[in-house]
Formats: structure tokens, sequence, C-alpha cells
């Protein structure tokens, strides 16, 4: 079905390390991403009890080479030398219709040389949050890694208690992370870290392969500007990624490692989901600095490939990283204008109105999805005031800025052009993958219904479309639906 390719296994062990999967009692197939598998290239598809067998890693499709990937990282600041695909295999690449190489990796097939004290397996829940999740932000433009099947196993697996085991199938652009290239650099084998940069350049950033004068430092380079322009759209969408380690850190700027992560309802910076991220580290607001942290380590191991020695490479590194801030200002100005309707030059006016707006959303208690998709009703219809002054517990202090708004916009003469509101519309999506809404899913699903998981899965992957059934499941969740902690 899948035509298998296997670069990433030109590059020496232990960067990977060849491992089977450990098969399942009872795979059966929950979803299947069919427009995903075409992009893929996939012609026929098989039936599930076969997709159920591939997926589950009972059998391996044809020409699939599983393989644990070697990987190390900061896991809240703390250097760990040996992390690795614990619970992960890598099935091979695959290259899609547009000529693009993606990993399709299973995630929770059993244990590998990498498990250390880990089981390798996955519960169902968080096969189900990462599907839900990353095909939400895939759909709603956000660079992400993508779902391509679940299955259950038909086994249990011990957490704090007992959970139905899943696997889930993801595809990435790649699975490199800066956590890779920490595994490199800490072992100081200066050839494999020159393979691992050939490979990351050849696969990602084409444009440094030839004649680049400095393949390592242009590299930094292409790496900091993507995930500035990653962490500006999550930060748009009140998305909170929950364990920016750096081992979840992708060098393609895609968003990899869908654990606790959850998006924001009432905003607030300082929010935090993750059960484990005690300390806060990973919240709302602090993911530029933690990005830009990472990018930081990334740097390091850089230093011997660059052309310049000692201090001056170093320099030369810092000067980079710092330059993360400007790019996520610029990319982060560009989402503002467009979110709030407004026009190209109109950049200053964007910051200030946004600035102020998310004061008033957080000593307002106003939900952040909801906010920006009544902004957006509103610049077509001018009907949605009620709607937007229903969302604040501070009505009277948002009016005056709702005022200053309408009247950027012209609304007091005329709606929003068609075409400028379809550009505030596509980066103000009607829906996102609720936490609510992911936990009653997920609890359904434990009691063996995944029809809720298919209701929503239909709506958060066409996040733009304005119908009935996207408005149920769209809704902030009221004070006794809320649920706060997220669990990886
Ligand atoms: P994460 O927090 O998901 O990025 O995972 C951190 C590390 O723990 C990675 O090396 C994972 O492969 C590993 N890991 C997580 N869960 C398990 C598990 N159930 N069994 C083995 N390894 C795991
Ligand atoms: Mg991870
Ligand atoms: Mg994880």
């Amino acid at each position: 079905m899948l035509t298998f390719e296997h670069q990433f296994a030109e590059l020496p062990e232990p960067l990977w390390a060849a491992c089977s999967p450990t098969a399942v009692e009872r795979p059966e197939l929950i979803a299947f991403n069919d427009a995903l598998a075409a992009e893929l290239g996939a012609e026929a598809r098989p039936d599930d009890a076969t997709l159920a067998q591939w997926f589950s890693g009972n059998a391996l499709p044809p020409g699939a080479e599983p393989r644990a990937l070697g990987y190390a990282g900061h896991q809240f600041g703390n250097f760990v030398p040996q992390l690795g695909d614990g619970r992960a295999l890598l099935l091979g690449e695959v290259v899609d219709i547009h000529g693009q190489r993606r990993d399709v990796q299973l995630k929770g097939s059993g244990r590998t040389p990498f498990s250390r004290g880990g089981d390798g397996r996955s519960p169902l829940g968080p096969v189900l949050r990462e599907y839900l999740v990353s095909e939400s932000m895939a759909a709603i433009g956000v660079p992400t890694t993508r779902s391509l099947a679940a299955v259950t196993t038909g086994e249990r697996v011990a957490r704090m208690r007992p959970e139905p085991g899943g696997v889930l199938t993801r595809v990435a652009s790649s699975h490199v992370r800066v956590g890779t290239f920490q595994y490199a650099a800490v072992r100081r084998d200066e050839a494999m870290l020159k393979a691992l940069v050939d490979h990351v350049i050849a696969r990602h950033y084409p444009h440094l392969r030839d004649g680049a004068e400095d393949p390592a430092l242009g590299l930094l380079e292409a790496v900091t500007q993507r995930q500035a322009a990653l962490i500006a759209k999550w930060m748009s969408l009140g998305f909170i990624h929950g364990v920016m380690n750096t081992d979840n850190t992708s060098i393609s700027g895609e968003t990899i490692d869908y654990g606790p992560c959850a998006f924001m309802e009432q905003f607030d910076p300082q929010k935090v989901f993750s059960s484990i991220d005690e300390g806060g580290r990973y919240a709302f607001a602090n993911q530029p600095g933690i990005a830009q942290w990472n990018l930081a380590r990334f740097a390091e191991t850089l230093l011997p490939l660059m052309n310049a020695e000692g201090d001056a490479a170093v320099e030369q590194a810092v000067e980079v990283i710092r330059g993360f801030e400007m790019h996520f200002a610029r990319e982060r100005q560009a989402l503002r204008i467009a979110k709030l309707g407004l026009m190209e030059g109109e950049g200053e006016r964007a910051d200030t109105l946004t600035e102020e707006l998310e004061a008033l959303m957080h000593a307002g208690r106003m939900d952040l999805t909801a906010t920006f998709d009544a902004l957006t009703r509103h610049a077509a219809t001018r009907d949605a005031e009620t709607d937007l002054l229903a969302l604040t517990t501070a009505p009277e202090a948002f009016t005056p800025w709702f005022a200053r708004w309408c009247d950027a916009l012209g609304l007091d003469d005329a709606p929003l052009d068609a075409e400028r509101h379809k550009a505030m519309r596509a980066v103000n999506p009607v829906i996102i993958a609720r936490n609510h809404r992911v936990q009653e899913v997920i609890d359904a699903a434990y009691d063996g219904d995944f029809a809720p998981f298919h209701a929503l899965l239909a709506v958060v992957t066409n996040p733009f479309d304005d119908t009935p059934a996207a408005r149920r499941l769209a809704a902030p969740a009221t004070q006794s639906e809320q649920v706060l902690r997220t669990f990886c």
C-alpha cells in the first residue's frame, strides 16, 4: 500500500537500532486517515483487519523495516544523554505525492532498546488525544505531525489505573529533533554529527546544500526561523504544548509529541494543563522563551561544525539565537493583523489592539477561541456584539476597545469585504479540540463507544466551517465541564 524507503538507516548506529514490534492480543482499527494515506501515495485501501494488523505492529506492511531512533534531550531543563524511541518504531519513509519524504512511525508498539523502565505501550486516551489534536492543528494550518491510524490492542496497560491500550501511527516530515543532535554531540562523534547535518539539510533545507558558505550556521538560522513561525502560530491559537523538552523540538519545525497538550480556553498567560509541569516551566506565555532556550541547546551541538572557531563561533550562534525574537515578533504581528481583520501595514495598530484585547480577555475571563470567532462573525454580520459581551465578566471595560476595533475596520459604514473576511476567518477557527470534549471522547471510548470520537474528529478537521454540528461541540466548557489537568 505504501512504498517504503529507508534513508535514515544510512546514518550510523546508534542513531537507530533495528527492533521488531511486540504483537498485541486483539488489534482493532479505530480510525484510518484515508486523505492522508492518499497524500502518501496509497492506492487501494486494504480491509480493516489488515490495517489493524499493520498499524498495531502485529504484521509489518510490505517493505517496512522497523527501527527505534536514538536521541538525548533536556527534560524540564535537565540533560538526559540517552532517551530515544522507548515505545515507538519507525516503519520507514514514504515519498508523498508532493515529493516530500515523510516518516511513518508506530507509537505504543512495545519495548525497544531505548525503553529504560517503560513498558513500550500507550494507553488509548493519549492515542485518541494525539489523533484529534494533531489532525485539528493540521486542518487549522499549523505545521504538525499527522495521524494515519489508531488501533486498540485488546490489552490493558498499567497506569494510575489499568487502561485499554492503543497504538497510533504517526506521520512526520521527519523525527529528527534537537535531542537527536544532542545525542550525536554528547558522543563527541563529529562524523556522526556531520552525517546528521547533511541528512537534515538534504531533507528539510535543501537550499543549504549546494554552495552554502557555512551549512551548520545556515541550518541553525533556518531551524530558528521555522520554530519562531511555529510558536507564533501556537500562541495565536492558545495552544499549550505542555512538554517542550529538547527531544520534543522538531528540526523540521513541526509540532511533535502531543502528550499533555491542550488549547487554553479563558485567556491566561500563566496557564498550565500538564500534570507533570509542576513548576509551570511550559506555561503558555513561556513558550517563545523556551523555544529559544531549546534552540540554544541545538546551537551548542553545531558549534564544532561551524566555520568559525571558539568564541567567534559562539558569538555567531548567539546572534542567530537572538534573532529568534525578531522572527517571532514578525510572525506574531502578521497573525495579529490577520486575526483582527486589519490590513498589511497596520502592524503597530494590530500589536496595540491585540495587547489591549489580551489584557481584557485575561481580566474578563474571556475564551480566546470564542472571542476571535465572535469578532470574525461580527466583521461580516455586525450582529455579534451581544455574543462578545456575553463572553466577558467585565462588559463595560470591553466596550471601548470594541468600538476602537470596529472603527479600525470601518464597520460603522460597511461589513468587512468578502476577501478580507476570508483571510480573517482563515486564522480564527470556529472550533478547536477543546479539552473537555477530548476527555468526553476518551471516556466514551473507554466504555467501548467510538461514535463521539468520530463526531468530534469530523468537526475539528473542518475547523472553519460554521455548521450546527460544529457549533454544538465548539462552545467553551462551563465551569463544571472544565478539564484542567492533562496526562501523558
Ligand atoms: P515524552 O515525554 O513523550 O517525550 O517521552 C520521553 C521519553 O520517554 C522518550 O524517550 C519516550 O520514548 C519515553 N517513554 C515514554 N513513555 C514510555 C513508555 N510507556 N515506555 C517506554 N518508554 C517511554
Ligand atoms: Mg517525546
Ligand atoms: Mg510523548
